[in-house]
Protein backbone atom coordinates (compact mmCIF):
# COMPACT_ATOMS: atom_id res chain seq x y z
CA UNK A 1 0.00 0.00 0.00
CA UNK A 2 0.89 3.77 -0.81
CA UNK A 3 3.42 5.29 1.91
CA UNK A 4 0.74 7.94 4.36
CA UNK A 5 2.75 10.52 3.00
CA UNK A 6 1.65 9.43 -0.87
CA UNK A 7 -1.82 8.52 1.15
CA UNK A 8 -1.87 12.29 2.56
CA UNK A 9 -0.71 14.00 -0.99
CA UNK A 10 -3.15 11.72 -2.91
CA UNK A 11 -6.41 13.16 -0.49
CA UNK A 12 -5.05 16.26 -1.16
CA UNK A 13 -5.32 16.19 -4.77
CA UNK A 14 -8.73 14.72 -4.88
CA UNK A 15 -10.10 17.44 -2.99
CA UNK A 16 -9.28 19.65 -5.58
CA UNK A 17 -11.67 17.23 -7.66
CA UNK A 18 -14.24 16.05 -5.52
CA UNK A 19 -16.34 18.13 -2.92
CA UNK A 20 -16.94 15.63 -0.20
CA UNK A 21 -14.04 13.99 0.92
CA UNK A 22 -13.73 11.24 3.24
CA UNK A 23 -11.39 8.53 4.64
CA UNK A 24 -9.78 7.23 1.35
CA UNK A 25 -9.46 3.56 1.12
CA UNK A 26 -7.25 1.78 -1.17
CA UNK A 27 -7.56 -1.91 -2.45
CA UNK A 28 -4.35 -2.86 -5.04
CA UNK A 29 -5.17 -4.09 -8.11
CA UNK A 30 -3.79 -6.53 -10.17
CA UNK A 31 -3.15 -6.91 -13.96
CA UNK A 32 -0.17 -4.59 -14.72
CA UNK A 33 3.05 -5.41 -15.60
CA UNK A 34 5.36 -2.12 -14.38
CA UNK A 35 2.84 0.21 -12.38
CA UNK A 36 1.41 -0.64 -8.78
CA UNK A 37 -2.34 0.04 -9.45
CA UNK A 38 -5.02 0.46 -6.57
CA UNK A 39 -8.44 1.39 -6.35
CA UNK A 40 -9.51 4.20 -4.13
CA UNK A 41 -12.74 3.96 -2.96
CA UNK A 42 -14.46 6.81 -0.73
CA UNK A 43 -17.95 7.48 -0.40
CA UNK A 44 -19.85 6.40 -3.63
CA UNK A 45 -16.81 7.18 -5.75
CA UNK A 46 -14.43 4.75 -6.86
CA UNK A 47 -10.79 6.17 -8.76
CA UNK A 48 -8.21 4.25 -10.35
CA UNK A 49 -5.01 5.23 -9.35
CA UNK A 50 -0.80 4.21 -10.41
CA UNK A 51 2.23 4.96 -8.93
CA UNK A 52 5.91 4.39 -10.00
CA UNK A 53 9.02 5.98 -9.35
CA UNK A 54 9.29 9.01 -10.31
CA UNK A 55 13.58 8.93 -11.36
CA UNK A 56 13.49 5.24 -12.61
CA UNK A 57 10.94 6.24 -15.55
CA UNK A 58 11.01 10.03 -16.25
CA UNK A 59 7.65 11.45 -17.33
CA UNK A 60 6.11 7.74 -17.61
CA UNK A 61 2.39 9.09 -16.50
CA UNK A 62 2.53 12.70 -18.37
CA UNK A 63 3.39 10.55 -21.77
CA UNK A 64 0.31 7.87 -20.52
CA UNK A 65 -1.82 11.44 -19.77
CA UNK A 66 -0.63 13.02 -23.08
CA UNK A 67 -1.05 9.55 -25.13
CA UNK A 68 -5.07 9.07 -24.01
CA UNK A 69 -5.87 12.73 -24.45
CA UNK A 70 -4.62 12.55 -28.04
CA UNK A 71 -6.90 9.21 -28.45
CA UNK A 72 -9.76 11.26 -26.70
CA UNK A 73 -9.88 14.03 -28.88
CA UNK A 74 -10.72 11.79 -32.02
CA UNK A 75 -13.90 10.95 -30.40
CA UNK A 76 -13.87 7.44 -31.70
CA UNK A 77 -13.47 5.14 -28.81
CA UNK A 78 -13.62 5.23 -25.16
CA UNK A 79 -11.03 6.15 -22.90
CA UNK A 80 -11.00 6.61 -19.28
CA UNK A 81 -10.52 10.50 -18.04
CA UNK A 82 -7.49 11.41 -16.11
CA UNK A 83 -8.34 13.52 -12.77
CA UNK A 84 -4.52 14.76 -11.83
CA UNK A 85 -1.52 13.41 -12.91
CA UNK A 86 1.75 14.40 -10.21
CA UNK A 87 4.93 13.82 -8.27
CA UNK A 88 5.80 13.51 -4.67
CA UNK A 89 8.27 11.82 -2.70
CA UNK A 90 10.04 10.53 -5.71
CA UNK A 91 6.80 9.19 -6.65
CA UNK A 92 4.78 9.79 -9.81
CA UNK A 93 1.26 8.98 -9.60
CA UNK A 94 -1.69 8.82 -12.31
CA UNK A 95 -5.44 9.19 -11.08
CA UNK A 96 -7.69 8.45 -13.26
CA UNK A 97 -11.65 7.35 -13.52
CA UNK A 98 -12.62 4.25 -12.37
CA UNK A 99 -13.97 1.34 -15.20
CA UNK A 100 -15.98 -0.94 -13.85
CA UNK A 101 -15.90 -4.24 -15.82
CA UNK A 102 -19.12 -4.86 -18.15
CA UNK A 103 -19.97 -8.01 -20.03
CA UNK A 104 -17.80 -8.70 -23.26
CA UNK A 105 -20.90 -9.64 -25.44
CA UNK A 106 -20.44 -9.70 -29.34
CA UNK A 107 -21.77 -6.25 -29.47
CA UNK A 108 -18.35 -5.22 -27.82
CA UNK A 109 -15.92 -7.56 -30.37
CA UNK A 110 -17.61 -5.67 -33.41
CA UNK A 111 -17.63 -2.59 -31.91
CA UNK A 112 -13.91 -2.72 -30.75
CA UNK A 113 -13.50 -3.49 -34.18
CA UNK A 114 -15.22 -0.93 -35.62
CA UNK A 115 -13.59 1.77 -33.29
CA UNK A 116 -10.11 0.84 -33.89
CA UNK A 117 -10.41 0.50 -37.92
CA UNK A 118 -12.02 4.27 -37.47
CA UNK A 119 -9.32 5.12 -35.07
CA UNK A 120 -6.51 4.06 -37.53
CA UNK A 121 -8.53 6.52 -40.14
CA UNK A 122 -6.79 9.08 -38.56
CA UNK A 123 -3.46 10.10 -40.33
CA UNK A 124 -1.18 12.80 -39.65
CA UNK A 125 1.66 14.12 -42.72
CA UNK A 126 4.73 11.76 -41.05
CA UNK A 127 4.96 8.48 -38.90
CA UNK A 128 6.32 9.64 -35.51
CA UNK A 129 4.85 11.83 -33.07
CA UNK A 130 5.98 15.15 -32.05
CA UNK A 131 7.33 13.51 -28.50
CA UNK A 132 8.78 10.34 -27.57
CA UNK A 133 7.16 8.26 -25.36
CA UNK A 134 7.18 4.25 -23.46
CA UNK A 135 6.22 1.62 -25.21
CA UNK A 136 5.75 -0.16 -21.21
CA UNK A 137 8.52 0.74 -19.37
CA UNK A 138 10.72 0.70 -22.55
CA UNK A 139 11.68 4.73 -23.80
CA UNK A 140 10.13 4.48 -27.49
CA UNK A 141 11.52 7.07 -29.98
CA UNK A 142 9.57 9.16 -32.27
CA UNK A 143 11.14 11.10 -34.49
CA UNK A 144 9.27 11.50 -37.84
CA UNK A 145 9.87 10.17 -41.33
CA UNK A 146 7.88 10.01 -44.14
CA UNK A 147 8.16 6.39 -44.95
CA UNK A 148 7.25 3.45 -42.80
CA UNK A 149 9.98 1.19 -43.49
CA UNK A 150 12.29 4.47 -42.39
CA UNK A 151 10.49 4.87 -39.51
CA UNK A 152 10.01 1.56 -38.39
CA UNK A 153 14.01 0.12 -39.15
CA UNK A 154 15.38 3.54 -37.53
CA UNK A 155 12.48 4.12 -34.32
CA UNK A 156 11.77 0.72 -33.72
CA UNK A 157 13.97 -1.99 -34.73
CA UNK A 158 17.24 -0.46 -34.43
CA UNK A 159 17.26 1.17 -30.58
CA UNK A 160 15.86 -2.70 -29.41
CA UNK A 161 18.37 -4.72 -31.55
CA UNK A 162 21.16 -2.47 -30.19
CA UNK A 163 20.19 -2.57 -26.59
CA UNK A 164 19.57 -6.62 -26.78
CA UNK A 165 22.65 -6.79 -28.32
CA UNK A 166 24.12 -5.17 -25.35
CA UNK A 167 22.82 -7.87 -23.16
CA UNK A 168 24.18 -10.55 -25.42
CA UNK A 169 20.44 -11.00 -26.32
CA UNK A 170 21.61 -11.15 -29.92
CA UNK A 171 24.31 -12.65 -31.45
CA UNK A 172 26.47 -11.08 -34.66
CA UNK A 173 24.67 -13.68 -36.96
CA UNK A 174 21.40 -11.78 -35.53
CA UNK A 175 22.60 -9.02 -36.65
CA UNK A 176 23.33 -9.83 -40.38
CA UNK A 177 19.73 -11.69 -40.41
CA UNK A 178 18.00 -8.18 -39.51
CA UNK A 179 20.08 -6.56 -41.81
CA UNK A 180 19.06 -8.44 -44.47
CA UNK A 181 15.37 -8.56 -43.52
CA UNK A 182 15.69 -4.59 -43.77
CA UNK A 183 15.64 -4.35 -47.82
CA UNK A 184 12.19 -6.50 -48.11
CA UNK A 185 10.74 -4.05 -45.53
CA UNK A 186 9.80 -1.65 -47.84
CA UNK A 187 7.84 -3.51 -50.62
CA UNK A 188 6.09 -4.78 -47.58
CA UNK A 189 4.45 -1.86 -46.25
CA UNK A 190 3.81 0.37 -49.82
CA UNK A 191 1.04 2.43 -49.91
CA UNK A 192 -0.81 2.82 -46.75
CA UNK A 193 -0.14 6.10 -45.12
CA UNK A 194 0.10 6.99 -41.12
CA UNK A 195 -2.55 5.92 -38.78
CA UNK A 196 -2.93 6.90 -34.94
CA UNK A 197 -2.18 3.49 -33.38
CA UNK A 198 -2.68 2.79 -29.82
CA UNK A 199 0.51 1.26 -29.90
CA UNK A 200 0.50 -1.54 -27.44
CA UNK A 201 -2.62 -3.29 -28.10
CA UNK A 202 -2.44 -6.45 -26.43
CA UNK A 203 -5.31 -8.18 -24.47
CA UNK A 204 -4.31 -6.41 -21.21
CA UNK A 205 -4.83 -2.59 -22.76
CA UNK A 206 -8.65 -2.79 -22.98
CA UNK A 207 -11.36 -2.96 -21.20
CA UNK A 208 -15.11 -2.93 -21.34
CA UNK A 209 -16.89 -0.74 -19.46
CA UNK A 210 -20.50 -0.78 -17.51
CA UNK A 211 -22.14 0.17 -20.96
CA UNK A 212 -20.33 -2.67 -22.86
CA UNK A 213 -18.66 -0.36 -24.53
CA UNK A 214 -14.31 -0.98 -25.45
CA UNK A 215 -12.29 1.07 -23.34
CA UNK A 216 -8.90 1.43 -24.73
CA UNK A 217 -5.73 1.85 -21.40
CA UNK A 218 -2.39 2.20 -21.39
CA UNK A 219 -1.72 3.33 -24.35
CA UNK A 220 1.89 4.25 -26.19
CA UNK A 221 0.44 6.23 -29.38
CA UNK A 222 2.30 7.14 -32.52
CA UNK A 223 1.38 7.41 -35.83
CA UNK A 224 2.44 4.62 -37.42
CA UNK A 225 1.19 1.60 -39.70
CA UNK A 226 -1.47 0.28 -38.35
CA UNK A 227 -0.40 -3.66 -39.20
CA UNK A 228 1.59 -2.83 -35.67
CA UNK A 229 -1.98 -2.82 -33.76
CA UNK A 230 -3.50 -5.57 -35.34
CA UNK A 231 -0.20 -7.51 -35.02
CA UNK A 232 0.00 -6.77 -31.34
CA UNK A 233 -3.93 -7.86 -30.61
CA UNK A 234 -2.42 -11.55 -32.65
CA UNK A 235 0.72 -11.97 -29.90
CA UNK A 236 -0.46 -13.26 -26.92
CA UNK A 237 -4.12 -13.94 -28.06
CA UNK A 238 -7.64 -13.06 -26.35
CA UNK A 239 -9.56 -11.18 -29.47
CA UNK A 240 -12.14 -12.71 -30.94
CA UNK A 241 -13.04 -13.32 -34.30
CA UNK A 242 -16.03 -10.91 -34.23
CA UNK A 243 -13.74 -7.80 -33.52
CA UNK A 244 -11.12 -8.94 -36.61
CA UNK A 245 -14.18 -9.32 -38.84
CA UNK A 246 -15.68 -6.19 -38.08
CA UNK A 247 -12.22 -4.29 -38.57
CA UNK A 248 -12.01 -5.79 -41.89
CA UNK A 249 -15.30 -4.88 -42.76
CA UNK A 250 -14.87 -0.87 -42.04
CA UNK A 251 -11.12 -0.66 -43.03
CA UNK A 252 -9.89 -3.71 -45.33
CA UNK A 253 -6.79 -5.89 -44.13
CA UNK A 254 -4.30 -5.68 -47.01
CA UNK A 255 -3.72 -8.82 -49.22
CA UNK A 256 0.06 -9.74 -47.63
CA UNK A 257 -1.34 -8.64 -43.91
CA UNK A 258 0.17 -11.78 -42.38
CA UNK A 259 3.11 -10.99 -43.56
CA UNK A 260 3.34 -7.32 -42.27
CA UNK A 261 2.27 -8.68 -38.65
CA UNK A 262 5.09 -11.43 -38.85
CA UNK A 263 7.51 -8.60 -39.38
CA UNK A 264 5.56 -5.99 -37.19
CA UNK A 265 5.45 -8.39 -34.29
CA UNK A 266 9.19 -8.39 -34.06
CA UNK A 267 9.05 -4.86 -32.23
CA UNK A 268 7.08 -6.33 -29.08
CA UNK A 269 8.89 -9.56 -29.44
CA UNK A 270 12.62 -7.58 -29.50
CA UNK A 271 10.91 -5.46 -26.44
CA UNK A 272 10.07 -8.90 -24.33
CA UNK A 273 13.20 -10.31 -25.02
CA UNK A 274 14.84 -7.28 -23.60
CA UNK A 275 12.41 -7.34 -20.79
CA UNK A 276 12.03 -10.86 -19.97
CA UNK A 277 14.66 -12.67 -21.20
CA UNK A 278 15.66 -15.62 -24.05
CA UNK A 279 12.28 -17.60 -24.23
CA UNK A 280 11.23 -15.08 -26.85
CA UNK A 281 13.89 -15.85 -28.83
CA UNK A 282 12.46 -18.80 -30.79
CA UNK A 283 9.86 -16.52 -32.34
CA UNK A 284 12.14 -13.58 -33.30
CA UNK A 285 14.81 -16.62 -35.20
CA UNK A 286 11.52 -18.21 -37.07
CA UNK A 287 10.51 -14.58 -38.44
CA UNK A 288 13.87 -13.89 -39.65
CA UNK A 289 14.40 -17.23 -41.02
CA UNK A 290 10.93 -16.58 -43.45
CA UNK A 291 12.18 -13.06 -44.47
CA UNK A 292 15.92 -12.53 -44.52
P1 LIG B 1 0.44 -1.06 -16.14
O1 LIG B 1 0.74 0.28 -16.72
O2 LIG B 1 1.18 -1.34 -14.86
O3 LIG B 1 0.55 -2.19 -17.13
P2 LIG B 1 -2.41 -0.87 -16.53
O4 LIG B 1 -2.70 0.52 -16.94
O5 LIG B 1 -2.36 -1.90 -17.63
O6 LIG B 1 -1.09 -0.96 -15.66
O7 LIG B 1 -3.47 -1.29 -15.44
C1 LIG B 1 -3.37 -2.51 -14.70
C2 LIG B 1 -4.74 -3.15 -14.60
O8 LIG B 1 -5.62 -2.27 -13.89
C3 LIG B 1 -5.42 -3.36 -15.94
O9 LIG B 1 -5.12 -4.63 -16.47
C4 LIG B 1 -6.88 -3.21 -15.63
O10 LIG B 1 -7.42 -4.45 -15.21
C5 LIG B 1 -6.90 -2.27 -14.45
N1 LIG B 1 -7.23 -0.88 -14.85
C6 LIG B 1 -6.50 -0.07 -15.67
N2 LIG B 1 -7.09 1.12 -15.81
C7 LIG B 1 -8.22 1.08 -15.06
C8 LIG B 1 -9.26 2.01 -14.78
N3 LIG B 1 -9.25 3.25 -15.29
N4 LIG B 1 -10.28 1.60 -13.97
C9 LIG B 1 -10.29 0.36 -13.45
N5 LIG B 1 -9.34 -0.55 -13.64
C10 LIG B 1 -8.31 -0.22 -14.45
Amino acid sequence: MPSSSIEAAIQKKLCDHFTFIEQIKFSAVGGGSINEAYRISFGNENIFCKVNSATKFPQLFIKEKAGLALIRKQNIITVPSVIDCFEHDDQQLLLMEWIGEGERTERFWKKFGEELAVLHQQSADYFGLNEDNYMGSVPQSNHQHQTWASFFTAERLQPMIARCYEKSLLTKSHLHQFEKLRSGIEGLFENEGPSLLHGDLWSGNFMCNQNGDPVLIDPAVYYGHRSMDLAMTTLFGGFRSSFYKAYHYHYPFPANYKEQWAICNLYPLLIHLYLFGSNYLPQIQSTLKQFS
